[in-house]
């Protein structure tokens, strides 16, 4: 895959400041020295500590000797664009989300996150974010390389902002608590495929896009992220109280089948996982 763009203004980067203050990082480390002292390992203990944002420094863009989070940038540039199309074409008008680069831990409106709950979309704050070392983990543990493996990623979150903004995952929530637990289990995969259906959409148009140009084996390295973090692969316990991306939903195969759907049509109606009965 390669990139010609310039990226988008709506990333922010948060890497040097880390999630935690300086004062919670403070209380943490006397909690582990007890927990030696007394022999217990009070370290969980750390993770139900109330964060608070006033330390975090946030920078807007990133730094032009950065490639990974150039490229990341671009990512969501293209994204922009192809939702940008598909919002007009809707008759709506598409509001761009804010991608946070973290490092380790990082306050968000729907509560603290580590980054081993991977990377996630917050409909709280219309923001998408992940630790970039969550590619290495990708291609190191799940064998997913590639930069078009990457920028499936991000497609993903963002199809939860498409989601959010569509109102389709107000209506899952809704359901919580209205319906069983495997009712909503279920709902809770129609949810992911479809943000995978999404993903898929947006590779389709970003072919067309004159600062993209996808490579051979692009695809197949997206269909390799695909299955590479579906449930049977991958079971992702959060710590943060954060809900982490439900990456615990949905089989490999059904992840792929609907990440290729949307790239082969490109056609935002063949999407409605809800109304399919063939998952
Ligand atoms: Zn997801």
């Amino acid at each position: 895959m390669q990139w010609f763009g310039k990226g988008s203004n709506n990333v922010e980067d948060g890497r040097s400041g880390g999630g935690k203050t300086a004062l919670g990082g403070g209380i943490g480390i006397i909690i582990v020295v007890l927990g030696l002292i007394f022999g217990k390992d009070l370290t969980g203990v750390v993770n139900q500590l109330p964060a608070t944002t006033g330390t975090e420094e946030v920078k807007q863009g990133v730094p032009a000797n950065d490639a990974q989070a150039q490229f990341v940038s671009g990512v969501l540039e293209s994204t922009e664009q192809v939702w940008d199309a598909e919002f007009k074409a809707m008759g709506k008008e598409y509001e761009y989300p804010k991608l946070r680069l973290f490092r380790d831990g990082v306050q968000t409106a729907c509560g603290y996150a580590q980054s081993n709950v991977g990377p996630f979309y917050c409909p709280g704050d219309h923001k998408v974010y992940i630790d970039l070392s969550f590619y290495d983990e990708l291609k190191n543990r799940f064998g997913a390389a590639g930069d078009f493996a990457q920028a499936y990623v991000i497609a993903h979150e963002v199809g939860h902002h498409v989601q959010n903004l569509l109102g389709i995952s107000a209506k899952l929530d809704e359901a919580r608590g209205q319906v069983s637990k495997t009712e909503y289990n279920r709902l809770s995969v129609k949810l992911e495929l479809q943000a995978d259906f999404f993903a898929g959409l947006w590779a389709h148009n970003a072919q067309n896009l004159k600062d993209f140009k996808l490579d051979a084996g692009d695809i197949e390295e997206a269909l390799t992220a695909a299955n590479a973090i579906g449930d049977d692969k991958l079971q992702k316990q959060a710590t943060g109280e954060v809900q982490p991306d439900s990456f615990t939903h949905g089989t490999s195969a059904q992840r792929m089948y609907w990440f290729k759907k949307g790239f082969e049509t490109g056609d935002i109606r063949q999407g409605d996982t809800f109304n399919s009965n063939n998952l």
